[in-house]
């Protein structure tokens, strides 16, 4: 490849995996993808019961957490991000949900045509090979590999008869037609292995001659010739590398790394663009609007252990992910991630305004081993979580300084109307989780426990417990830093794809709609949109 390159796509996360995959199908363009972190192939990466390791553990992690959160009690919130290949993708829970086909058409009355679920239905059927078979909701022959899976536990059955007998919603497909309810979870898991942006859309098109992939490389800042970028400046192995780009930049680090980057470029707000030293090129509000899912966990004892235990002793459990590793088949190939459930908590909401999360787990599952490491008490779990939460934060860049993590502020709870709503969920948790449907499962509530009931109560607990759900987003949204082709308003040839792009979450985890977002701006970039329906070949040469 020539010393300059057509496209620079920074950060190969989960957005920045599917832009370098599809723009480097042109072969005629020279595409350089830029990423902080490095590869991805640590067997806990892989096999999906291994995302619990790289949880507790932070493995793979920027290792950023919030500032002090005003409104619960002072809390730093943890913020974990995916710095390897892959991004968070390769160390998230592999959820795959859509959010409600209403999230989209909100998007597109509210200033970013072309985004309405009509409209992305095609690119959500081409990221996906749904196990359960193409339909008109469901793709089947996309990189991604979508598999509905249930471990083995009586208490998931039980779970959702208590959901069916409260009388919410039943699915059997929350991306299909009926999206909200309670049913089977979907991972996006292929073969028994993590299917992430990297196995789905990177190693494949690894190969190429005009992809270049630089890891361990952190980019520092685009370089602008007037309102033209012209290239990017980037750190790699102890020095500053200068790289052209002929036609455009695309901005995939991230939530928070993208607005840092816009900042650090001189797009932002201005008056903290000129406190930090820099010059400003455009005054935009990167940077504000951030947004996540707000939640609490409940935690019941369960006085007969569950097969999930048995599976955590030591011995079975190294068996089971070796075996998982190498064959791609076991309990180990399932997330220990039980189940999701989007309800409407009151008639003609337009979108679920809640989730509930089921664990049949509790938080401080770990391998135990007789004689070396008692097993811990069985529990399970359920974890209310506002899907549309009304406060807003900010990121912030803490110096000029490329090398600094960025300031997070969530703010969560900053809005009078989440903590009664909230409240509400947690009233909601545990009335099914009285339900006679789980009395075989239950033993005592030990978080928040029995003596907190009154509202104050709840409200003190939750400012004790409360956090975001790892779905941070809407930081340069679509409308007021992005058009609604992911440009940056006045700036023709800067793109920012990930998170950041989206203009409020949807009613649901946000991988799926991230991906879909990619894809889209793979093709608006390429121009090669036409209507609503992909012109792209739907599969990648050489996927697996
Ligand atoms: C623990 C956890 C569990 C989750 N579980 C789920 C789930 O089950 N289902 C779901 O739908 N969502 C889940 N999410 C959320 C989802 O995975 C993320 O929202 C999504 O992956 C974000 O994609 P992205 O492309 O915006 O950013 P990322 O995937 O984070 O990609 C950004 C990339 O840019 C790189 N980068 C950053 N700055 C720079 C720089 N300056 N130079 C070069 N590279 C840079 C980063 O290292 C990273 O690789 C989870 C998130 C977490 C943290």
């Amino acid at each position: 490849m020539g010393p300059g390159y057509d496209y620079i796509v920074a950060g190969a996360g989960t957005a920045g995996c599917v832009l370098a995959s599809r723009l480097s199908e042109d072969g005629a363009a020279r595409v350089l993808l830029i990423e902080a972190g490095g590869h991805d192939r640590h067997p806990l990466i892989q096999v999906p019961l291994g995302v619990a390791y790289l949880s507790k553990r932070r493995l793979f992690d920027w290792g950023c957490n919030s500032e002090p959160e005003p409104h619960l009690n002072g809390r730093r919130i943890p913020v974990r991000r995916g710095k390897v290949l892959g991004g968070t993708s390769s160390v998230n829970l592999m959820l795959f949900t859509r959010g409600h086909p209403g999230d989209y058409d909100r998007w597109a009355e509210n200033g970013a045509p072309g985004w309405s679920y009509q409209e992305v239905l095609p690119w959500f059927k081409r990221i996906e090979t749904f196990a359960g078979g193409e339909n008109t909701w469901r793709g089947g022959a996309g990189p991604i590999g979508v598999e509905c899976i249930r471990a083995n536990d009586p208490l998931y059955d039980a779970w959702i008869a208590a959901g069916k007998a409260a009388g919410y919603a039943q699915t059997n497909d929350y991306n299909g037609a009926q999206t909200d309810g309670f049913g089977c979870g979907q991972y996006s898991i292929r073969k028994g292995r993590r299917s992430s942006s990297v196995t789905a859309y990177l190693r494949p098109a690894a190969g190429r001659r005009n992809l270049r992939v630089a890891t361990n490389a952190r980019a520092g800042r685009i370089l602008f010739d007037g309102a033209r970028a012209v290239g990017i400046e980037y750190r790699q192995g102890g020095q500053t590398i200068r790289a052209p780009a002929a036609r455009e930049i695309i901005l995939c680090a991230g939530v928070f790394n993208s607005p840092q980057l816009l900042m650090l470029s001189g797009i932002g707000p201005a008056d903290h663009l000129r406190e930090q030293g820099i010059r400003v090129l455009a005054d935009l509000p990167v940077g504000e609007n951030l947004q996540d899912h707000l939640s609490a966990q409940l935690m019941f004892a369960r006085p007969k252990p569950g097969p999930f235990r048995d599976l955590m002793r030591a011995d079975r459990m190294m068996r089971c992910m070796l075996y998982a590793y190498l064959f791609g088949r076991g309990p180990a190939t399932r997330v220990p991630g039980g189940l999701q459930a989007f309800v409407k908590t009151a008639p003609g909401l337009r979108v679920p305004d809640m989730e509930f999360m089921f664990r049949a787990s509790p938080l401080d599952a770990h391998p135990w081993f007789p004689g070396i490491r008692p097993p811990y008490a069985d529990g399970f779990g359920i974890r209310p979580t506002l899907l549309h939460p009304r406060s807003r934060g900010r990121v912030r860049l803490a110096s000029a300084d490329p090398s600094a993590l960025p300031r997070i502020f969530f703010d969560l709870l900053s809005d009078p109307a989440d903590l009664p709503a909230l409240r509400d969920g947690v009233r909601r948790a545990r009335e099914l989780a009285f339900r006679v449907e789980l009395d075989p499962f239950r033993g005592q509530e030990t978080q928040p426990g029995p003596n907190v009931q009154s509202d104050g109560e709840l409200d003190a607990w939750i400012r004790s417990v409360a956090v975001a759900t790892h779905h941070p987003a809407c930081t340069c949204p679509i409308g007021a830093v992005l058009d609604p082709s992911l440009r940056v308003l006045g700036f023709d040839n800067v793109r920012v794809v990930d998170a950041s792009a989206m203009p409020d979450l949807v009613s649901g985890h946000i991988n799926a709609c991230i991906l879909m977002m990619a894809e889209r701006a793979s093709a608006l970039v390429r121009g090669i949109e036409a209507g609503a329906a992909p012109v792209m070949s739907t599969s990648l040469s050489g996927s697996p």
